[in-house]
């Protein structure tokens, strides 16, 4: 089939967080399923540093063929070449909706440019929200007469994020007055892109079963559950996948020392090392507890930082990789200072040292309060890494509380949302690192068993493909 992606992020060329791990390894492991992809993104000034050359189509995209069914293509416009990708310390930029309209327009010219009219568009997060309305309003200018109308699948990675602007911007859209309605745009008075994408796509998922159901209540559903529920028969969930090609302790160029089951020792000298390199007290006992992530309130970032200091007191280590609010980085900087030695925070957008974290770690936090799919609780399993998880989405889906009487289980879950639940998983899983090493041992490699490889979820994917196709309909 002919698929077309429309992102605003992808690896190796953008990354914020785990949409762009979405649309840099699900396109590829599409096409080696056999479907034809075409991804298109906007050209930021991240792209020509991905070490991956570029070749010009014309004025408005450049393009690279990424394997042989698989093509990304990269909307040229200076309005893209900032420090940003949506904003900067002052904040989101004024003009994003101009920004995003203009991707949205130019995601659909392409086809005709290159002569390739997909069955299925698959629309990613809010900043590609615009593409089945313009396609509803405008549909002719770009698929000729005969061309089957695609199918619009809108992905949700994260409903907390909705692309929300003043009314008085809904002339950069090119959509008449009739689309800021109720049954639209229109959210409380202002343009909610989310809400329209929601309404006009003919599908939509979210990355794990779990969400698509949550967000689908007053508690989860940030304002939009109303709007969704009228769309329930049309919302499923696909749990996402790990690039193990980029993420696998076996052959990671990032780690002192590369492991696998075989020779776990090897996950050791990760963990001295990185206890070296960061100050801490070095020692293969003291339990190291890992976070890489966005610090949001999502994350659960304040529940490990005052947990942190409880935890400290018991001996524990933490390093902590991640930049976002000041108050939870002056939080973290604050609890770093009051124990140098066994808490590492490292402000920073750092790739390699993330990869280190996720092998030299013994136990990796993912408290966060909601979790549409979350990659950190798969990645931390491949290297061997026990996550210690809130029971919500995507994270509900995929790590299963250990019971050490019957040893059955992946992680260590707490399910009501407080610190002393949170101290207590975190506890239990240090318990048996400290006092059941065979135990401990037993449960890194059981984990690192489990896959969660794309290729499932690509060919859950392309089963859904198929069956929206035949929804498709002639304009
Ligand atoms: P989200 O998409 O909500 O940010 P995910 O768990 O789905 O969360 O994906 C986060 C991805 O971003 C993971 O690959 C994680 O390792 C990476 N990441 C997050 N923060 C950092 C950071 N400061 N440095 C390096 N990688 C990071």
């Amino acid at each position: 089939m002919k698929i077309a992606f429309a992102t605003s992020e992808a690896v190796p060329f953008a990354k914020t967080g785990g949409l762009a791990d979405v649309c840099g390894a699900l396109p590829l492991a599409l096409g080696d399923l056999g479907e034809e992809v075409v991804v298109v993104m906007p050209k930021y000034t991240s792209v020509p540093h991905s070490g991956v050359v570029l070749r010009t189509l014309n004025a408005d995209y450049d393009y690279v063929r990424v394997s042989e069914n698989v093509t990304f293509y990269f909307v040229k416009a200076d309005m893209f070449l900032r420090k940003g990708f949506y904003g900067d310390e002052n904040g989101d930029y004024p003009d994003n909706l101009r920004r995003f309209s203009f991707f949205c327009k130019k995601t659909l010219s392409l086809f005709k440019t290159i002569n390739f009219y997909p069955e299925v568009i698959h629309c990613h997060e809010w900043q590609a929200c615009l593409i089945p309305l313009f396609i509803h309003a405008f549909g002719r200018d770009y698929f000729p007469e005969k061309i089957k109308r695609p199918h619009t699948l809108l992905t949700i990675h994260n409903l907390a994020y909705q692309g929300i602007f003043p009314q008085d911007q809904m002339f950069e859209t090119g959509l008449d007055s009739t689309y800021f309605s109720v049954s639209g745009l229109e959210f409380f008075n202002q343009i909610n892109l989310l809400k329209g994408g929601i309404l006009y796509s003919d599908s939509i998922n979210t990355v794990s079963p779990t969400y698509s159901e949550q967000i689908q209540t007053e508690e989860f559903g940030c304002g939009l559950d109303g709007v969704l529920r009228q769309k329930s028969e049309h919302i499923c969930g696909i749990i996402n996948g790990v690039d193990y090609k980029l993420w696998n302790p076996q052959g990671d160029t990032h780690l002192v020392k590369n492991y696998s089951i075989n020779n776990m020792e090897d996950k050791l000298v990760n963990k001295l090392k990185l206890q070296e390199a960061l100050r801490l007290d070095v020692g293969e006992d003291l339990p190291l507890l890992g976070f890489v992530g966005r610090l949001v309130e999502q994350k659960g970032v304040d529940l490990i930082a005052k947990s942190l200091l409880e935890l400290c007191r018991e001996g524990v280590e933490a390093v902590i990789l991640g930049t976002g609010d000041k108050k939870y980085e002056a939080q973290l900087k604050d609890v770093a200072k009051q124990y140098p030695k066994q808490v590492s925070f490292n402000c920073d957008f750092n790739d390699k040292l993330a990869h280190q974290i996720y092998a030299g770690s013994d136990i990796f936090l993912m408290p966060s309060r909601f979790e549409p799919c979350g990659i950190g609780q798969l990645i931390s399993f491949k290297y061997g890494t026990i996550p210690v998880c809130f029971k919500t989405g995507g994270l509900a889906d995929t790590v299963f509380d250990y019971d050490s009487k019957i040893q059955d289980g992946n992680g260590f879950v707490f399910t009501m949302y407080t610190e002393g639940a949170f101290i207590l998983a975190v506890e239990k899983a240090i318990e048996l690192f400290s006092n059941k090493k065979e135990e401990w041992n037993a449960l890194m490699k059981k984990i690192m068993r489990l896959n969660f490889s794309w290729k499932k979820s690509a060919m859950t994917y392309s089963e859904f493909y198929k069956e929206l196709k035949h929804l498709g309909y002639v304009i």
